[in-house]
């Protein structure tokens, strides 16, 4: 026996250790490995079952010759023990006072003598069996001879069939070293192919990055290795592929589903059944590196089960499992890169405009477009209204409606600063919504939306499907309302740094550019208008009476009379130190005149302590040979000299065509 094949022969299980490697045989190099095969006395104790077995074979192949049916037989030990053989000699070679017997055993060479007791008037014949290599006294065959037969002649049959006993034990021994052999090589048989069924496995799972092919590739594989089982792969997520075989694993499913055992236990489950009891369940886990995603459930017949490599099963349920979590990985990966292409897209034309109006429905565009949703409503709350106001809702009839804070789902997402996912509207209503009434809709993903870490409004994003929006959805809502809301911040940032531009601080009339401008805006625009200058009489003298402070109140007192004296569309403006201005757009002289007239008396009537003023007016219309605002102003402004002139307290109309009021 090669040092090789010693190796495979002593490291497979179940091989008999009895048969020991005797080497080369001298003298006899020729004769095949198998044949140096032999047995040592530590096999001794353990060789009963072999001399039985090949004796009973060494009975039917000589059972046809003559001699043979004229005696009895029996095979001792080497130490004279019972093996095997006729049972008539039984009890006389326990007895194993013979002295034949004993001349054999202790002297090691073929004796003859006459049996005794039962056997008395017999021959009987003791031959010890020799190791076929190395001559060891390893047996001894006994012969019982059957009426007369002469002893020279017995012991001369004896030693031949004890020779033809000895080939037909080596040649079992043969048979089942053979026997042994081929199991080894079938077991390894077996092992290279599952080898390479593993390795073709996972060479195509290698290349799987989608995660429903990895799916369809599992049960395919186990399917084509065990078709007769029934295969279902349950998943504790992405359950929705393409193959009819990958089901839902919910958790409150029935505890003892095997399945779920494997799934809350992470390890291989066997169930064999009672009911009907040739049924055999096995759960193999699906994990990866991170837990475990499903299990894999096989049905197959008991008498399938000692058949099915589950340690196979196992391997190619982690392998599974890792491409998995692979594919998934690159899945997510993937969306998290096309999420930030939309809302780099989405911020960067987003933050091209700082009009409010456009913002809103850019976004609501947008948002349609990115999350393929059927509406969507941006509600801000505008505190003038009192309630959130639609600014961009692609259902129309919602338009600018305000609703009330608390109404609706929009309310709700509004007060609770919490965004919603909701699947089913007809079955889960959380509020009344005009939105998803009036849309037949049925999904809806909303969220607050946050201004400068406040929540000014709401978006809301409908769809007519239930179970419509995935969780990725709703967190890309998420994401693109917090870009819109800076969006927003913004443009309010610079609405209100406009506004400032254009006010006096003081007063909070306009300032003076602001009326320039829209005045020049006006002349260009309309067919009239008309220029009060208001200064106030002897402030001088008023800031030394009471002091400044006092002045700027009076001050303030006289802007917001001449504000609550106007029309909304006429624009006062502090001209500067304390005079006032009120540009009066598509107003002639003679109502610019009413109007001054109200200030002036209201000015002398309310402001305390008590002041007046004087007013100057000019105005212009679209036949004037020439327009400016500079010299409106002038005009405005001379007028308003005369007025000072002629004793304060009073109106002016430009070149002093007319003149109203008295102290
Ligand atoms: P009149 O116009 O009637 O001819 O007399 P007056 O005293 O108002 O004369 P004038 O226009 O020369 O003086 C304007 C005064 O208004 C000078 C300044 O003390 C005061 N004044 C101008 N701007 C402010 C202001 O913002 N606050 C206060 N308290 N006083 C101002
Ligand atoms: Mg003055
Ligand atoms: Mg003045």
């Amino acid at each position: 026996m090669s040092e090789e094949q010693r190796k495979v022969y002593e490291s497979s299980p179940g091989s008999a250790v009895m048969f020991n490697d005797a080497g080369p045989i001298p003298g006899n190099e020729r004769r095949l490995w198998l044949q140096g095969l032999d047995i040592t006395p530590h096999d001794f104790p353990y060789i009963q079952p072999l001399i039985s077995d090949s004796y009973l074979e060494w009975l039917r192949e000589s059972a046809g010759t003559q001699a043979m049916r004229k005696f009895s037989w029996a095979l001792l030990s080497h130490e004279g023990a019972w093996l095997t053989g006729a049972p008539e000699i039984t009890e006389y070679v326990h007895a194993s006072e013979d002295e034949t017997l004993t001349h054999a055993l202790r002297s090691k060479e073929a004796a003859q003598g006459m049996g005794r007791g039962s056997l008395e008037g017999r021959v009987l014949c003791a031959v010890p069996l020799f190791t076929r290599v190395h001559g060891d006294f390893f047996a001894v065959m006994v012969s019982v001879a059957s009426g007369r037969m002469k002893p020279e002649q017995s012991l001369m049959l004896t030693e031949t069939y004890a020779l033809l006993f000895r080939s037909c034990f080596y040649r079992q021994m043969e048979y089942i070293f053979a026997e042994d052999l081929e199991k080894v090589h079938r077991q390894a048989e077996r092992e290279v192919q599952r080898r390479s069924i593993l390795f073709q496995y996972v060479k195509r799972m290698h290349v799987q990055i989608n995660v429903d092919s990895v799916l369809v590739e599992a049960i395919d594989s186990v399917l084509a290795l065990y078709p007769k089982a029934k295969v279902e792969l349950f998943m504790s997520q992405d359950h929705e592929s393409v193959h009819p075989l990958v089901r839902p694993l919910l958790l409150h499913h029935w505890q003892e589903e095997v399945y779920v055992r494997t799934f809350m236990e992470g390890s291989l489950t066997i169930q064999e059944h009672e009911e009907p009891d040739t049924l055999v369940e096995i759960g193999i886990p699906m994990g990866g590196k991170q837990g475990v995603y499903g299990v894999l459930h096989v049905e197959v017949d008991k008498s399938e089960l000692p058949e099915m490599d589950l340690e196979l099963l196992g391997m190619m349920a982690d392998a599974a499992g890792t491409a998995f979590e692979n594919a998934k990985l690159y899945e997510q990966s993937n969306l998290m890169i096309h999420e930030l292409r939309m809302i780099n897209e989405l911020t960067q034309r987003l933050n091209k405009s700082l009009h409010l109006a456009e913002i809103f429905q850019f976004a609501n565009h947008e948002l349609l477009k990115i999350l393929e949703a059927d509406y969507c409503c941006i509600l801000i709350h505008n505190e003038e209204l009192g309630g959130l106001e639609v600014v961009s809702c692609n259902a129309e009839w919602l338009a600018k409606e305000v609703f009330e804070k608390d109404y609706g789902l929009g309310g709700l997402v509004y007060h609770s600063k919490e965004p919603l996912i909701l699947s089913d509207y007809q079955e889960e209503r959380p509020a009344e919504s005009r939105l998803m009434e009036s849309t037949r809709s049925s999904s809806m993903i909303a969220t607050p939306l946050m201004v400068n870490g406040e929540v000014r409004g709401v978006v809301l994003l409908t769809h007519a499907k239930r179970h419509y929006f995935s969780y990725d959805s709703y967190r890309l809502l998420q994401a693109l309302t917090s870009h819109i809301g800076l969006a927003i911040g913004n443009a309010f940032l610079h609405a209100e740094v406009r506004r400032m531009a254009n006010r006096d601080m003081l007063t909070e009339l306009y300032a003076r550019h602001y009326l320039d401008e829209m005045i020049h805006e006006c002349q260009n625009r309309d067919f009239c208008g008309s220029l009060i200058v208001v200064d106030i009489d002897e402030f001088k003298q008023v800031n030394d009476t009471f002091g400044h402070q006092r002045g700027d109140k009076i001050l303030k007192q006289v802007s917001s009379i001449v504000k609550t004296t106007i029309r909304h569309s006429d624009i006062p403006a502090r001209w500067g130190g304390e005079e006032l201005a009120v540009y009066l757009p598509g107003l002639g002289i003679q109502q610019a005149v009413q109007v001054a007239e109200r200030i002036r008396l209201r000015v002398a009537e309310e402001t305390d302590p008590r002041v007046t003023v004087s007013c100057g007016i000019s105005e212009w219309n679209w036949t004037n040979d020439k327009i400016s605002v500079e010299s409106l102003f002038y005009r405005a402004d001379m007028a308003l000299y005369e007025a000072k002139n002629g004793g304060r307290n009073r109106i002016v109309v430009e070149r002093a065509e007319a003149e109203i009021g008295m102290d």
